[in-house]
C-alpha cells in the first residue's frame, strides 16, 4: 500500500492540508476511549490525519484584541476546508471499495449517563479525538496544553481525521528529542479560568507514547471560559473577548464547577434555537448566515513555534484589556468606565455607560450574531433593565 498511501496523502495536500500523517487503529488501541476508531467505524484499520493551519497575523490581532471577527471568520473557513478535505478523501477511498468515515469537527460527544443532551454534560469527551489520531500519525506531539502541537505551526492548527477499512501505511511518531513543547507555561498563564496547571502534571499515553501534560481542572471549567460564560481573568486586568462575566469567583470543586455549567448552558439562548451548532456542528459551518463566535482558545493561540513569539503572545494577552458589548452587537475592548450590568443568563455583562445611554443603537449589520449577545442587547434596550 505504499504508493497508495503516497498518493492518497498528496491527494490531502492538493485539496489544502498543510500536514498529513496515517496512523494504524492497532497503535491507537493503548490511548483512551476516544482514540479507538472502531467506535465510529468498526472495520476501521487506519486513520488519515491532517491538519490545516490558522493566519498566525490574524490570530495575533485576535489576541492583542486590535479585531476580534477576523479570527472567528478564519477558524470557520478553516473547517469548511477541513470538512471538504475529509470528504474528498472518503469519495475516493469508496470509489476503491474501502469504508471510509469523515469525523465530525466539533460537538459530537459521546453518551453521559444522567445527561439528556449537551447541557447537561460534563466530561464531554469526543466520539473520536483529533488530536490522539494526529499525535498517532506523527504530526505533531500533545503539549503542556494538552494541544496538539507540530514544529512547523506550534498550536496553531485545526485537524480533522478520516477513518477507513484499508490498511495503509503508517508514519512515524514523533521522537522525544523533536518534541516541539518546552514547557515555558505560557498556555496555562493565558488562561482565564486558570483550567492548566503551571506546576502539577499528569500523563496521558497513546501510540505507545506517553506524554507528560498539566493537570487540568475539570472540563468544565474551560466549558464556562471557552463558551464565554466567564472570561475576566483573576487580575481582573485582562480577558478574553468574551464581555461576560460571573458576580462570583469560580468554584473549585468539580461537583460545584459542573452544577454551574449546567445551568448556565440551561439559561443560554444558544441552547434554545432550532439548529444550533450542537444539533448539527457540519451544517452550521456550512451555512454563510452562521457566525462562528469564538472568544477563546487562548491557550492555543499563544503556543507559536518559537518561545519568543510565545513570550511576547502572552504580554499581549495580559496588557489588551478586558471586553465589553455594544449595543450593535460587536465586542470592543472595555473603556475605563465601563459598567457591570446583571442580566437574567446568570451571568453579567461589561458595557460602557455612553452605549447604554444611546436612544437608537444602530443594528448590527453583519449576518448572524452569537443567540446570547443578541437576547442581552434585547434586554438591554428595555429602558428600564439598561438604567435608562
Ligand atoms: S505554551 Fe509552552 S508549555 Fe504550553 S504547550 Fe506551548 S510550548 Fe508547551
Ligand atoms: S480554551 Fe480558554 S478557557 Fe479553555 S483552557 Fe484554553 S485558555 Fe482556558
Amino acid at each position: 500500500m505504499a504508493s497508495a498511501t503516497k498518493k492518497l496523502k498528496s491527494f490531502a495536500k492538493s485539496c489544502g492540508a498543510d500536514l498529513v500523517g496515517v496512523a494504524s487503529r492497532a497503535i491507537l488501541t493503548d490511548g483512551p476511549p476516544s482514540a479507538d476508531p472502531r467506535y465510529l467505524l468498526p472495520s476501521a484499520n487506519s486513520v488519515i490525519s491532517y491538519a490545516v493551519s490558522l493566519d498566525a497575523d490574524i490570530a495575533r490581532d485576535f489576541i492583542s484584541k486590535k479585531e476580534w471577527r477576523a479570527h472567528c471568520d478564519d477558524r470557520k473557513k478553516i473547517a469548511q476546508k477541513l470538512y471538504r478535505i475529509g470528504d474528498a478523501l472518503v469519495e475516493k477511498l469508496r470509489s476503491e471499495g474501502y469504508e471510509a468515515v469523515n469525523v465530525d469537527l466539533n460537538n459530537n460527544y459521546r453518551p453521559e449517563d444522567n445527561a439528556a443532551d449537551v447541557t447537561e454534560m460534563t466530561e464531554f469527551h469526543p466520539e473520536f479525538s483529533h488530536r490522539y489520531a494526529a499525535l498517532a500519525a506523527g504530526i505533531g506531539r500533545l503539549g503542556w496544553s494538552g494541544n496538539l502541537l507540530t514544529r512547523k505551526y506550534g498550536a496553531l492548527v485545526e485537524l480533522g481525521s478520516v477513518l477507513t477499512s484499508a490498511t495503509l501505511d503508517a508514519d512515524p511518531t514523533i521522537p522525544d528529542e523533536d518534541h516541539p513543547c518546552d514547557k515555558c507555561r505560557m498556555c496555562s498563564l493565558v488562561c482565564p479560568v486558570q483550567m492548566i496547571s503551571t506546576k502539577v502534571s499528569t500523563q496521558v499515553t497513546v501510540a505507545g507514547i506517553t506524554e507528560t501534560i498539566a493537570q487540568k481542572r475539570p472540563n468544565t471549567c474551560c466549558w464556562i471560559g471557552c463558551s464565554g460564560y466567564h472570561g475576566l481573568s483573576t487580575s481582573r486586568s485582562w480577558s478574553n473577548w468574551s464581555p461576560y462575566q460571573l458576580d462570583h469567583t469560580l468554584p473549585v470543586e468539580k461537583e460545584a464547577l459542573d452544577a454551574l455549567c449546567i445551568s448556565l448552558q440551561k439559561a443560554d439562548p444558544q441552547m434554545q434555537d432550532a439548529g444550533n451548532s450542537f444539533e448539527n456542528y457540519r451544517q452550521m459551518v456550512f451555512d454563510p448566515h452562521w457566525f462562528y463566535y469564538t472568544v477563546c482558545g487562548f491557550c492555543r493561540t499563544v503556543c507559536s513555534p518559537d518561545r519568543k513569539t510565545r513570550l511576547a503572545n502572552r504580554k499581549l494577552i495580559i496588557n489588551s484589556g478586558t471586553v465589553a458589548l455594544k449595543l450593535d452587537g460587536t465586542h470592543v475592548v472595555a473603556e475605563e468606565n465601563a459598567c457591570e450590568v446583571p442580566t437574567p443568563f446568570g451571568l453579567n455583562v461589561i458595557i460602557s455607560p455612553k452605549e447604554l445611554s444611546k436612544k437608537d443603537p444602530k443594528i448590527q449589520k453583519w449576518p448572524g450574531q452569537f443567540p446570547l449577545d443578541r437576547d442581552v442587547i434585547k434586554y438591554l434596550r428595555q429602558p428600564f433593565n439598561s438604567g435608562q
